[in-house]
């Protein structure tokens, strides 16, 4: 089966586009390079440096020939996408409606789309099921929300088998390919840092949640369960049917408890020091997965201990020698 990855040279679309090759697939990753990073794409996968935004070229990489498309290219930044809304509708929807228009083209009709869990908002209840209502509170969540519709519409309207995956955290990594923000805002890599000495504590946005610690809980979920997930709705995707699942770790961790785990694995003592809440940041966001269990048989197999274990090696790999 010959698969295109677009984003494969960004953190997840990478980790997958190895899991493909690992799995006997033939892989072509699309990245324009605007965040990802050219050392990233596996050995073994062809690479097309091309933005969707490029609607001819686009189509050129699509006439190759493909079974099926992985798309990951984004923009992902919550706060940039609150200061620059319109460069994230263009690039997401805009870049999203020309990859449909060249695989309509080209008769490629089956798509895996890397939504997110922020097309939900604020939830009302956790754990959130597919079936919540869909209201996000960011023009990034809002951009995922917009393509997700807009491939309902192309499934029915011309046959495309498609899944929307929608998820929270990721963290991990899979032996050299792991997370490299270039402004880091999330809490493991941040957290990790600390104990690599490049910061000398984490501040814990809000010890007032009404949770039992009093840190925010979110779900975390592995990077390689994220990405066996996507192989898998790859696999069972039907035309005209788009099916839309959320991904999860099965269990919400608070800011604390992470940071008690990044202590266990580092043998770092990780200061912390109590900060105000974050804007923005609601106080649990868990995600149900019973659907894709259920209709997939998916199930994530990863420990927190694991991800913050694969994202310490990762990051020390990337350290200077010496
Ligand atoms: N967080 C924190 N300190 C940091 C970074 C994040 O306390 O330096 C908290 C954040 O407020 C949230 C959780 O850790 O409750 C996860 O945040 P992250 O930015 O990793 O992911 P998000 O849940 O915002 O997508």
């Amino acid at each position: 089966m010959k698969v295109l990855v677009t984003g494969g040279a960004g953190y997840i679309g990478s980790v997958v586009a190895q899991q493909l090759l690992d799995g006997g697939y033939d892989v072509v990753v699309l990245d324009d390079l605007s965040t990802g990073h050219r050392d990233a794409v596996p050995e073994g996968a062809a690479f097309e440096e091309v933005s969707l935004l490029d609607l001819d070229a686009t189509g050129r990489v699509l006439a190759g020939g493909f079974d099926g498309v992985l798309h990951f290219a984004a923009k992902s930044l919550v706060g940039e996408s609150m200061e620059r809304p319109e460069l994230y509708y263009r690039n997401n929807v805009c870049g999203t409606l020309n990859l449909l228009d060249a695989m309509r083209s080209q008769g490629c009709r089956r798509l895996v789309f890397s939504s997110t869990a922020a097309t939900y908002g604020e939830p009302a209840q956790v754990p959130i099921r597919e079936d919540a209502v869909t209201s996000p509170t960011n023009a990034y969540g809002a951009t995922k929300l917009a393509i997700d519709a807009m491939i309902s519409f192309e499934c029915l309207a011309h046959g495309l088998g498609a899944a929307s995956l929608r998820y929270f955290n990721v963290a991990g990594a899979l032996g050299p390919r792991g997370e490299r923000h270039a402004v880091e805002t999330h809490l493991i890599p941040i957290v990790l840092q600390v104990a690599l000495g490049q910061r000398d504590a984490v501040a814990v946005f809000g010890t007032d949640y009404p949770t039992p610690d009093g840190t925010a809980v979110r779900d975390y979920i592995h990077v390689q369960d994220l990405g066996r997930a996507h192989l898998l709705a790859l696999e069972a995707s039907r035309a005209g049917k788009h099916v839309i699942y959320n991904l999860g770790n099965g269990a919400g961790f608070s800011v604390r408890e992470v940071v008690d785990v990044a202590r266990e694995v580092t043998g770092h003592p990780i200061p912390a020091r109590d900060a105000g809440r974050r804007a923005g940041d609601p106080s649990v966001l868990v995600a149900a997965s019973d659907r894709i269990q259920q209709e997939l048989g998916w199930q994530a197999e990863k420990t927190l201990q694991d991800m913050v274990a694969d994202a310490w090696a990762f990051a020390r790999s990337r350290q200077p020698a010496g």
